[in-house]
């Protein structure tokens, strides 16, 4: 490649294609929303299925008082993902999100990063098909009402997914803040859920055999008690998701069956941080693969204490590198150096003085 090309244009090698906000939500649109959460189910399963491949660390966390900081690595030997992501629950009166993140996706054998994305819609996107998975897996049968307590910015993906990929019909939608209801409502309307409001949590829950909680709060909350929640229901808490930041009260806690992502980072995150360190759980992944037992009965209480973990993040990854590839949603990025000669990236660096 001569010097003039090589300022203006490097390498396709190293061009790295970069998905925007708008470009992400291109893409959705053109594979449709509940195909693509049902996608990102099945993407999840298949990398939840080949767990002892990856490498494993609990996200490294960077806490203030306001929120959190996080990054999320992990690889399966043949790509390597990361994503940054914060969590932040007071953003939301200064107009910002609670939870903003983008991701990469990386070859090991180069160590060249194959993806950059956006990931805040996304992780919505992955957590809503995280919950999918493990209420297929965990939630009784034929389990057609779901109620929603935490109306902000994930709760209609956690609706649609739990439609697209479980089935159920009806949505009973409860937040501390009417006004986030009313747009929950607004957008969900439509799309085949018949939905309820509730003025309590305790309406909520009423002849709901699935209850997803997604609230914002860094403290220990108690949004679900013991005395609210009978047998034979599935929760999904995916809210409390750092230390400090829980839903369930511990009551509620201790007697359910737990499935986790990846214990060392639930045990500090999670529910269960509640817990003494032993406390019994069971991994999800081996749920899905069949080594062990989910819904043992009707009438047990199954809990899926959700923190979100980097395989999830690496799966989304994952389905969005394979299938942007063949459409106009993504952009080259000029992120890698690539000098002619790969020892000489003094000179490439001399030949674009300007004159
Ligand atoms: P958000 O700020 O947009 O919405 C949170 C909602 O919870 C708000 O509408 C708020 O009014 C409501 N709320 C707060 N306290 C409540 C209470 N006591 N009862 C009922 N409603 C209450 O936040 P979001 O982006 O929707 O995220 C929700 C939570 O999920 C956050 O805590 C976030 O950190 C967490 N999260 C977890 C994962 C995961 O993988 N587990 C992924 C993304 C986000």
């Amino acid at each position: 490649m001569n010097m003039e090309n090589h300022i203006i244009a490097p390498s396709r090698l190293a061009m790295v294609p970069f998905v925007s906000v708008e470009n992400m939500m291109k893409l959705v649109h053109h594979i449709g929303l509940e195909t693509m959460l049902t996608g990102l189910a099945q993407a999840i399963e298949d990398d939840f299925r080949r767990w002892e491949l990856f490498d494993k660390t609990p996200r490294v966390g960077s806490h203030s008082d306001v929120g959190v900081i996080e990054l999320m690595p992990t690889s399966d030997g043949t790509m390597y993902g990361f994503k940054y992501v914060n969590g932040h629950p007071s953003n939301t009166r200064q107009g910002l999100q609670t939870v903003t993140a983008f991701g990469l996706l990386a070859d090991v054998q180069s160590g060249y990063p194959k993806l950059l994305s956006e990931m805040t819609v996304l992780t919505a996107l992955r957590t809503a098909a995280m919950s999918a998975v493990a209420t297929r897996h965990l939630a009784p049968r034929g389990a057609t009402t779901m109620a929603m307590i935490g109306n902000g910015a994930q709760s209609e993906f956690q609706s649609l997914a739990i439609k697209a990929v479980c089935g159920i019909d009806t949505v009973r939608l409860y937040d501390v803040d009417p006004a986030a209801t009313d747009k929950a409502i607004r957008n969900l309307e439509g799309r085949g859920l018949t939905l309820v409001r509730c003025s309590s949590v305790e309406e909520a829950v009423e002849g709901a055999q699935i209850i997803t909680t997604a609230t914002a709060d860094k403290a220990n909350q108690q949004i679900l008690t013991d005395n609210l929640v009978g047998a034979g229901v599935h929760i999904n808490a995916i809210g409390g998701d750092c230390p400090g930041k829980t839903e369930l009260h511990r009551d509620i806690v201790a007697r359910s069956e737990i499935f986790v992502e990846y214990p060392p980072q639930t045990r500090i995150e999670g529910e269960i941080q509640q817990m003494d360190p032993d406390h019994p759980v069971t991994e999800l992944w081996q749920v899905i693969t069949g080594a062990k037992a989910g819904r043992k009965s009707a009438t047990d209480l199954t809990l899926f204490d959700g923190v979100g973990f980097a395989i999830e993040d690496f799966s989304a990854l994952r389905y969005v590198h394979d299938r942007v590839r063949d459409t106009p949603y993504s952009v080259d990025l000029d992120m890698i150096a690539d000098p002619d000669d790969p020892r000489d990236l003094f000179g490439m660096l001399n030949r674009a003085k300007p004159d």
